[in-house]
């Protein structure tokens, strides 16, 4: 190829080159070794050695201007192919994020979280246990010995003679009773499943949730208890609620008592939720009974407690005003999602 054919023909085929690639093969043509410039050089061999400085510069000159055309087209091609990249890479932040749903938690949940968050505030430990006991923590510990027919009443789960699916919390009262005596003081609160033989049926289940609080020390008297559980009904069923108690019997305790508090629905007035009476039952307790301390290892006589629970359906139906107990545990998905929560 003439070199004037050179010039034309390598520009023309730069200016025409759409990708990084075929600019590429346009510089191996032109530019490299076996191209057409290195080619032309082969000429000089005809010409007088006058001409021959004459037609190097003339090579040189087209060189440099193919080279020259050949770096700005790669700048080009390049920003070209970033552009490209980049409206390929680029995010659309106008498009929807993916949806989360969040799920539901158990009223179950929701108000033993509630009662555990108001005792820690008051500086109790929150502590759990197993759902299989032995007898020893469950009965014998809890002054229910052998005979009693507190077991018979309480219609118990049993896995063995020793073994058993514990009746009530208390079996981690007095398992917490050991661990820690002689020593004071000793504040815990203890929420857990627990079993018993039932017909389930709208206030009746097989399974349900208690949480027993227990507080040892010296000087610990029933009205530490009554202030301790008029606050509990504050907390749970609003600031205008105010307890009583009534006199009961507990193995745990002596003495023992039940605990009301006024109607949160009608005010104490009187209405269907607390049949007339302007009070609803919603615990048991008592200060904690001397054997108990003693058979835990408690060797001073002067150490007092006391001892309270709570089921958990009973409170969560009253402050929710569920009518069934089964309600719970059915896992029908309209129910629970009446306590979704939205964040
Ligand atoms: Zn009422």
């Amino acid at each position: 190829m003439e070199l004037k054919d050179i010039i034309v023909n390598g520009l023309e085929a730069i200016n025409k080159a759409e990708t990084l690639e075929q600019l590429n093969e346009v510089r191996i043509a032109y530019l490299s070794k076996k191209g057409h410039l290195t080619s032309v050089m082969g000429q000089m061999r005809n010409l007088s050695n006058e001409e021959r400085p004459m037609f190097g510069k003339k090579v040189n000159e087209v060189k440099e201007k193919i080279e020259s055309a050949y770096q700005q087209k790669v700048s080009e091609l390049e920003a070209i192919r970033l552009e490209r990249k980049m409206k390929e890479d680029a995010i659309d932040i106008t498009l929807p994020g993916p949806e989360f749903t969040i799920g539901a938690q158990n009223p179950l949940i929701i108000i033993q979280r509630e009662i555990e968050d108001v005792f820690r505030e008051m500086g109790y430990q929150v502590v759990e246990g197993d759902e299989i006991e032995l007898d020893l923590y469950n009965f014998e510990r809890a002054n229910i010995p052998q005979d009693h027919p507190a077991r018979e009443m309480q219609d118990t789960f049993y896995i063995d003679e020793h073994t058993l699916l514990r009746t009530h919390t208390t079996a981690i009262q007095t398992r917490a009773l050991e661990e820690n005596a002689p020593h004071i003081p000793l504040k815990v609160i203890c929420p857990g499943k627990v079993y018993r033989r039932d017909d389930d049926d709208a206030t009746h289940s097989h399974q349900f949730v208690q949480t027993e609080g227990l507080v040892v020390g010296h000087n610990i008297t029933l009205s530490d208890l009554k202030g301790t559980l008029s606050l509990f009904a504050k907390r749970m069923f609003g600031d205008d609620r105010v307890i009583r108690f009534r006199p009961s019997y507990f193995q745990f305790t002596e003495p023992s008592v039940e605990v009301d508090v006024s109607c949160h629905i009608c005010n104490g007035k009187g209405c269907n939720v607390c049949k007339h009476t302007g009070w609803i039952e919603i615990l048991g307790a008592g200060m904690v009974h001397p054997h108990v301390l003693r058979d835990a290892g408690y060797t001073d006589p002067t150490l007092t407690g006391f001892a309270f629970g709570a089921g958990v359906e009973r409170i969560a139906m009253l402050k929710y005003g569920i009518e069934d107990i089964r309600s719970f545990y059915t896992n029908d998905k309209r129910f629970i999602e009446q306590f979704k929560r939205y964040e």
